[in-house]
């Protein structure tokens, strides 16, 4: 049996684990779950937000699903979430975007996934003031890191029979960093002569996301603008109560909902668990588990679809357990 490490999360990640927890059990998987406490509830018990502990278990299971976590503001707590990425090396962010049908939007049949690279970028932290009144934010783009992104995004186009892959850039303006990450992309699709592969400039990948979806299968980029456009792309599918995120590297994996936690509905029984579950169904597609994911994805399509037993956000009156327990009789049959 496999131990996958447990992180519950602050605000409404305890609820739309509960009910993730009921539909992975309802499709038959059987899971060790290991849980270790991080966020709020682990600053209280231990003075910091990501204990030690957390990322032995993680790095003991090389596997995780985790509720969004709160970054305290003004605690000098750096976010957890980038450090948790930073210290297991977790370099690729996995964020498909699909329409369910019977979901308001503006478009039907969305099916785009963006690979977002997750150790550098502007996010290095690597910032300082100059003086008094200008700061400086150094944009690392390396070439190692660059080239295992996106032989990552061309592999996962190939495993899961995605045509296209299109990188994301700015290298007009940006000649050295981006233009490095464009090189090393064009070097790497090479490699990959049954993948179609194109470029674009980030600002009219964001124009061309809002006009012409269709024309997008996988998108590859460095960090910011796939923190940027996923959100974009969630934006499509009618919102971040349904999309979720994986992040993924050499040792381990860890799985969760794009959305934040939402503090202002905690404990509400209120919001949509649909992002949580879906982090689960792509943990146990990279399980291996294909059975049991495409049991939970079709379930939840299907009860979408019908409309009933659904949260506030998908137009219904269901609350989080109640939605949840419907998906797991559904699933049971
Ligand atoms: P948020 O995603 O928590 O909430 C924004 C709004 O989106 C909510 O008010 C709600 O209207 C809606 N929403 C979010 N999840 C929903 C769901 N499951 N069902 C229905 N509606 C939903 O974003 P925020 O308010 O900017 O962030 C709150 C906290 O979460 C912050 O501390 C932030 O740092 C953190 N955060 C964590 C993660 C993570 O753990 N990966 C990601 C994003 C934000």
């Amino acid at each position: 049996m496999q131990t996958v490490t447990l992180i519950k999360g602050d605000g409404i990640g305890p609820e739309i684990t509960e009910a993730t927890l009921k539909v992975i059990e309802a499709a038959g998987v059987k899971i060790r779950w290991e849980e270790v406490s991080a966020g709020e509830e682990a600053i209280e018990e231990h003075g910091t937000p990501l204990p030690e502990a957390v990322i032995e278990s993680l790095k003991k299971n090389g596997l995780g699903l985790k509720g969004p976590l709160t970054t305290p503001v003004g605690s000098g707590f750096r976010s957890i979430n980038v450090a948790l990425r930073m210290e297991l090396d977790l370099y690729a962010n996995l964020r498909p975007s699909k329409t369910f049908p019977g979901v308001r939007s503006r478009y039907e049949g969305i099916d785009l996934v963006v690979v977002r690279e997750n150790t550098e970028d502007l996010y290095s932290g690597v910032e300082h003031m100059v003086g008094t009144d200008a700061a400086e934010s150094i944009k690392i783009i390396t070439r190692k890191a660059s080239e295992r992104i996106v032989r990552f995004a061309f592999d996962y186009a190939r495993s899961n029979d995605r045509k296209k892959v299109t990188a994301v850039h700015k290298a007009n303006i940006l000649k050295l960093s981006d233009g490095l990450f464009l090189e090393v992309a064009r070097g790497v699709a090479a490699k990959y002569p049954d993948i179609e592969f194109e470029d674009r400039i980030v600002d009219n990948m964001a124009m061309q996301l809002v006009q012409k979806p269709e024309l997008y299968d996988v998108l590859v980029m460095p960090n910011l603008y796939g923190d940027i456009l996923s959100d974009l792309c969630a934006g499509l599918v009618g919102g971040l109560g349904l999309v979720p995120g994986a992040n993924i590297g050499e040792e381990a994996a860890l799985f969760e909902p794009v959305h934040g936690s939402a503090p202002k509905y905690a404990g509400k029984n209120y919001v949509n668990p649909s992002a949580m579950i879906m982090a689960a169904v792509l943990m146990l597609q990279y399980m291996g588990e294909n059975e049991a994911a495409k049991r939970i994805e079709e379930a939840l399509a299907a009860q979408i679809k019908e409309g009933k037993n659904l949260t506030a956000d998908l137009g219904g009156s269901a609350g989080t357990a109640e939605m949840a327990e419907a998906l797991a009789d559904r699933i049971r049959g």
